[in-house]
């Protein structure tokens, strides 16, 4: 197959249309219309083949999961996702998987009313990479940089299923199968939680996903406003399966520190915390406080357990952002 008949074929009409795309896929460029009163909100996201994926995920898996983690990104950001461009590096041209990632895609832009503007198609190694353009309007776009003294830390959800999940594929921990199946739904079709960014414009001071580990994510925020967080570890949100796994003499490593979870952490101020419940009825996404904005510490995270100051595990993942 061609690599012009591959493109015809998987690449066109992926998501919605939308009014503001003047050009889509088959120019040398796409081009499209941002609204004066808005600014351009853009990141990128590559996932590479036995790095951040195992070989035997599947291509459906892989195409929810690559939008999924861009779209978080946006919802980082309080932007609106709006198009989405995709280079994808394939060993060989596999119509099954083509056609099983692009049905997938297909499906998850057009649910999230994004729309595939364009790409790259080469032959290498498996490898994906996703470009997302967002709107906001001008001076709504929530940065890390925003944090005061004094504000109250905040998690969407709940964190840790995906770390558990990891550790059920590697055979670390064992769970019965509908648990295991819960926790790898976490780390395949994470929800990211665009709606609740859009809704915190003007509401969070600084926003960003959790990607990398709770800890490790909020310490960025720390360092960007030049603050520390004070984290009470008994107040971070998990899961009815992670609260089993810690009865089972499991411990909140990987809620603190796993990753993939792709919940917003974010700051706001301690006036705000009943228009943050309602936006939590509003949007059937618990919020959850789990620490308060400190004074600049040597350290970017101060952890609590129940009020009583815990001694931060190296392990926790954030010590080498120090
Ligand atoms: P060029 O050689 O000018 O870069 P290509 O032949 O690579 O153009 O691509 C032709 C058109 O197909 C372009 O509009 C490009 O954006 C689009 N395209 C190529 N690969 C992809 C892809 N993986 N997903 C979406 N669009 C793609
Ligand atoms: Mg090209």
């Amino acid at each position: 197959m061609s690599e012009f008949s591959l493109i015809e074929q998987y690449c066109q009409g992926i998501g919605v249309e939308l009014e503001h795309t003047i050009v889509g896929v088959g120019d040398d460029a796409a081009v499209v219309q941002v609204p004066p009163e808005m600014q351009l909100v853009v990141s990128v996201d590559t996932m590479v083949e036995g790095v951040h994926f195992a070989t035997d995920v599947r291509p459906e898996d892989l195409a929810y999961k690559l939008l999924a983690v861009n779209l978080s990104d946006m919802a980082a950001m309080g932007a609106e996702p709006k198009w989405v461009t995709l280079a994808l590096t394939l060993p060989s041209e596999n119509a099954a998987w083509l056609r099983a990632f692009s049905q997938s895609l297909n499906s998850a832009a057009s649910h999230a009313g994004v729309q595939l503007i364009g790409g790259d198609t080469t032959k290498g190694p498996l490898c994906l990479s996703m470009q997302i353009m967002g709107l906001c309007p001008i001076g709504k776009v929530i940065y890390r940089s925003g944090s005061q003294t004094g504000e109250d830390v905040w998690v969407s959800n709940t964190v840790g299923d995906a770390a558990l999940a990891l550790q059920v594929t590697k055979g670390e921990i064992s769970l019965d199968k509908s648990a295991s199946d819960h926790v790898l739904r976490a780390l395949h079709r994470p929800m990211p939680q665009v709606a609740l960014g859009m809704a915190l414009r003007g509401i969070a001071t600084a926003a960003l996903d959790i990607s990398d580990g709770l800890l490790a994510d909020l310490a960025h925020i720390a360092e960007r406003s030049a603050v520390s967080l004070q984290v009470d570890q008994s107040l971070v949100p998990v899961s009815s399966i992670y609260k089993y796994y810690l009865s089972n003499g499991g411990d909140y490593t990987l809620a603190l520190s796993g990753g993939d979870d792709y919940q917003l952490g974010f700051t706001a101020d301690s006036a705000d915390r009943q228009r943050i419940n309602d936006l939590a009825e509003l949007l059937c996404v618990p919020l959850t406080r789990i620490g308060q904005v400190i004074e600049q510490q040597a350290s970017p995270i101060v952890l609590l357990d129940g009020g009583k100051s815990v001694k931060l595990d190296p392990d926790l993942g954030f010590q080498h952002f120090n």
